[in-house]
């Protein structure tokens, strides 16, 4: 099957009791039993609940793995997968990542004793240099948050492979419209639902996907034993989204490509910094690895000046200022003081991350009113 025919009907089967079409909302935390042990496949609403088994279903479908399993924020899903890992071993990952995921290697899983490593992966010299013998997974975020960097992940994953080290790849900014990391042979696909996936800024949710079976095992076991699961009325939100999945992505992406070559052409701009720019150091890595290019894209004002920039975040009207990203609204994110406020500035200085960066989810309204807002914005 292809993208929009799964995206519409992946995972979702009419409801056996009534034929209803679209998966109902299970809001049930138990399920009667026969007798004991004897039952329908559902205990205790942790474990399974049929909601999110349909969701789980077409997400495994969206990124081409045998195995979904949702957790209750795209955080307990990197959670969930940091679980996996013991005292000693360590773990490299993308120096310019989401803030968030930073903050749980740092805060949470260091004191445990994991080891993190937080390289620039444009350069698969630094990677080389990183592993060693300790190494037991790879964090790609790719392309990476704030900066849209663009990491190669065929290149990390055969390092991976050759030495038995998981791959992981957060793949929230692309989504799998644009990009299948399983393809690329990567372990476990990481979301972030509550982004493109939930797509209508509704619901928090995260996701794991996988073809490894001993992998999906143990997911799925820290799933119910740690019980950061999301509800069947969150799951129904996102099975609802899903299903337009691949025409917003489609509009995502001619309406970031037509405000990245206008702001690359506003006088007051300095840098953009978007994929589909042949400008972009990753335009052509990016041209190979994904099937356009998104809808994320940041800027920087001529002369860095701190003030300049609140001005114009303020100014926006069309564009909300606010954390998130990938709903069809249009949205606008100082990265600095929001989402990567949790590194700490002389971290983000030096992966590029200027005080000065604004950061744009461009949405899927009509992009003449969206360049008008910053044509009014940036003055
Ligand atoms: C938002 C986000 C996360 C965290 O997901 P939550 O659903 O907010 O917990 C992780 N990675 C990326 C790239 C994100 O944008």
């Amino acid at each position: 099957m292809k993208f929009a025919t799964k995206a519409i009907h992946a995972g979702v089967e009419p409801d056996p009791t009534t034929g209803a079409i679209m998966t109902p909302i299970y809001q049930t935390s138990t399920y009667v039993q026969e007798s004991p042990g004897k039952h329908k496949g559902y205990e205790y609403s942790r474990t399974h609940n049929p909601t999110r088994t349909a969701l789980q279903n077409a997400l495994a479908a969206l990124e081409n793995g045998k195995h979904g399993i949702c957790y209750a924020s795209g955080l307990a899903a990197t959670d969930a997968v940091l679980k996996l890992y013991r005292p000693g071993d360590e773990i490299i990952a993308t120096n310019d990542i989401y803030g968030g995921t930073y903050r749980i290697m740092k805060r949470i899983y260091e004191p445990f004793c994991l080891t993190f490593k937080f390289v620039d992966m444009s350069n698969m010299a630094n990677i080389e240099a990183a592993v060693s013998e300790k190494t037991k997974m790879i964090w790609i975020e790719t392309p990476t948050n704030p900066l849209l960097k663009i990491v190669d992940i065929k290149a990390i994953t055969s390092i991976c492979r050759k030495r038995g080290i998981h791959s992981v790849v957060d793949n929230t900014f692309a989504s799998p419209y644009l990009q299948n990391p399983l393809d690329m042979e990567a372990d476990i696909v990481m979301h972030s639902v509550t982004k493109y996936l939930g797509g209508h800024s509704d619901t928090v949710m995260g996701a794991l996907v996988t073809n490894d079976d001993a992998l999906a095992k143990e997911l799925a076991f820290i799933q119910n034993a740690s019980g950061a699961v999301p509800g069947p009325q969150d799951c129904f939100l996102v099975l609802r989204g899903l299903k337009t999945l691949h025409i917003r992505m489609q509009r995502h992406c001619e309406n970031a490509m037509e405000v990245a070559k206008w702001l690359e052409a506003h006088p007051k701009v300095s840098k953009v910094y978007y994929p589909g720019l042949p400008a972009h150091p990753g335009h052509e890595l990016a041209s190979r690895q994904m099937r356009g290019y998104g809808g994320m894209l940041s800027f920087e004002l001529k002369g860095d000046v701190y003030d300049e920039a609140v001005k114009t975040m303020e100014n926006l009207k069309v564009f909300s200022l606010g954390e998130s990203l990938g709903g069809v609204e249009s949205l606008c994110t100082h990265p600095a003081s929001m989402t990567h406020a949790s590194i700490p500035k002389e971290e983000r200085l030096k992966t590029g991350l200027k005080d000065t960066l604004i950061r744009l989810s461009v949405g899927i309204e009509d992009v003449e009113d969206l360049i008008a807002d910053l044509e009014q914005a940036i003055g």
